[in-house]
């Protein structure tokens, strides 16, 4: 059964009124792709769920209130640096038209998300604070700040200060978060400072006073430890499904102390985890490769949104996805692709045969809207199509125009150079290479190219034309390719003459046959 299946079925047991998935993320810049991984994770048992009756919910949370604590490479320092230990809600937005910085980054995202199929209601942490849903909480952590401290202190085996409390303020008065440490709990209010030198790569102001840790509508004064805050999210939400990457679900790891902070602290269950690992992109969790940056939208440019969708789904929690563009990678995607659709639609053809129910699964849950059959043609000849003169009406004809695009931009930026050719506009001196019978070959084609022809019946034509002259089917076409395109290889013969102006193909014959 396929894995979102099976956890379906396990969750449906627990007799919930209402299973909640969630998933989230700091918007603290491009996101990488690998956080769309947890976004497909999250949607798949979210579907699964539904599938099986249940009633279900999804959620993304963007944590917009997280202060900013690096600057991006691609981001002008000068612009940016005094923003440093602020809250992301409170950073300029790089382009116009946005919130903030947060919303800009936030929603490229969702664009990516939406366009591959998931579409979870969208929360701001912001606003959780600001509708006053986590001040009973937030009470409740500091009153048990000292249980807290006992518990960072068994997990991480060290001493944690007896005046540490699980909140960090706002500055009222420099804006950061960064920068601020409360020193003590009445009751009411907190004593705060923020520290000059609390961290390396921005200054605090130095203030030092008392302030409510309750946020209101007027405003946000400040939030709780990210690992605390992950439990009182779960509790505050509702949360009853929520995985993560492999580096926050590792042992000793955020997860471990968020669940002991639900069972000893909040006394809420933990939710049902998801645990997967990394996807990286040529073999690293972060960077580029062959021009290709490792952020979701990037990946949205070279596949369309059921293949992206498609290679995680496909790939089981427990297996990091590494992808690397380049060579045969994606080509070999499309094939899989096609193979899962042979698969899903076999249902009725294939009779007693059994199919491969968890492949037609994948298939299934890798579309976007609507199933829809994938064009027949293998993405390696749609890679040679569109690099043939004038298929654009073939193109067309068959609809393949939404695929073809992708076969360009593999052709452009990925393919190996064995799969690149381009006919050539003078006569390519590869033909001083061609042997008597060769030549024979290219004068008896030309002459056969004023009859018309389909491309099946022309390429045996090419076939018997060159065992006529004595060639193998080798050196027939090599003659072909290398009057046409100075290579010993191609795309299949008659195609590529039939796509070129005919008296050009004659006259480049002639030329070669002398
Ligand atoms: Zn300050």
């Amino acid at each position: 059964m396929f894995w979102a299946d099976s956890v379906a079925q396990e969750l449906k047991k627990r007799k919930l009124s209402l299973e909640w998935v969630d998933d989230m993320k700091t918007p603290s810049g491009k996101i990488h792709v690998g956080a769309l991984r947890g976004v497909v994770i999250h949607d798949l048992a979210f579907k699964a769920l539904k599938d099986t009756g249940v009633k279900t919910k999804y959620t993304y949370i963007f944590d917009n209130h997280d202060p900013m604590d690096a600057l991006p490479v691609y981001l002008p320092k000068e612009k940016y640096e005094k923003y440093l230990g602020m809250p992301l809600f409170k950073v300029p937005s790089p382009e116009p038209g946005f919130d903030n910085y947060a919303d800009y980054y936030a929603k490229d995202f969702i664009n990516v998300f939406q366009s591959i199929g998931c579409n979870p209601e969208i929360l701001w942490a912001s606003e959780l604070y600001l509708s006053g849903k986590m001040n009973n909480v937030i009470r409740e952590v500091l009153d048990k700040a000292s249980e807290i401290r006992k518990i960072y202190e068994d997990m991480y085996k060290k001493e944690m200060p007896k005046n540490w409390y699980p909140f960090q303020p706002f500055c009222p008065n420099c804006g950061k978060v960064s920068t601020t440490t409360v020193t003590d709990w009445d009751g009411n209010e907190v004593t705060m400072v923020c520290e000059m030198n609390k961290v390396k790569w921005t200054k605090g102001c130095g203030f030092q006073g008392k302030i409510s840790p309750f946020s209101s509508k007027k405003g946000i004064v400040g939030k709780l430890p990210w690992k605390v805050e992950w439990a009182v999210k779960w509790k505050v939400v509702g949360v009853t499904v929520e995985g993560a990457g492999k580096d926050h679900m590792s042992a000793g790891g955020s997860h471990d102390l968020a669940s002991e902070i639900c069972k000893k602290i909040i006394n809420y269950p933990v939710p049902y985890p998801l645990p997967y690992e990394f996807f990286l992109i040529g073999g690293k969790k972060m960077s580029s490769s062959k021009g290709l940056g490792s952020s979701a939208s990037d990946m949205l440019e070279i596949l369309p949104p059921q293949l992206l969708r498609f290679l995680m789904v496909k790939t089981k929690l427990n297996k990091a996805i590494d992808f690397d563009p380049s060579g045969g990678t994606i080509p070999n995607l499309f094939d899989e692709y096609q193979k899962a659709a042979d698969v899903y639609f076999s249902r009725s053809a294939s009779g007693g045969e059994k199919r491969d129910e968890d492949l037609a699964r994948v298939f299934e849950l890798s579309q976007v809207g609507e199933v829809q059959k994938p064009p027949m043609i293998r993405f390696s000849v749609l890679a040679q199509w569109v690099q043939m003169p004038n298929m654009e009406e073939e193109i067309k004809k068959e609809g393949l125009e939404n695929w073809a695009k992708y076969a360009g931009i593999w052709v452009e930026r990925f393919a190996p150079d064995q799969d690149k050719f381009s006919v050539q506009k003078e006569l390519p001196k590869e033909v001083e290479e061609l042997s008597k019978e060769q030549k024979q070959l290219l004068s008896k084609i030309a002459k056969e190219l004023d009859k018309k022809w389909e491309g099946e019946v022309f390429q045996t034509r090419i076939y018997d034309i060159g065992k006529e002259s004595g060639l193998g089917g080798k050196e027939t076409f090599a003659a072909v390719y290398k009057s046409l395109l100075g290579k010993d290889h191609g795309p299949k013969a008659a195609w590529l003459i039939l796509s070129l102006d005919k008296k050009f193909v004659q006259k480049r014959f002639l030329e070669a046959s002398k």
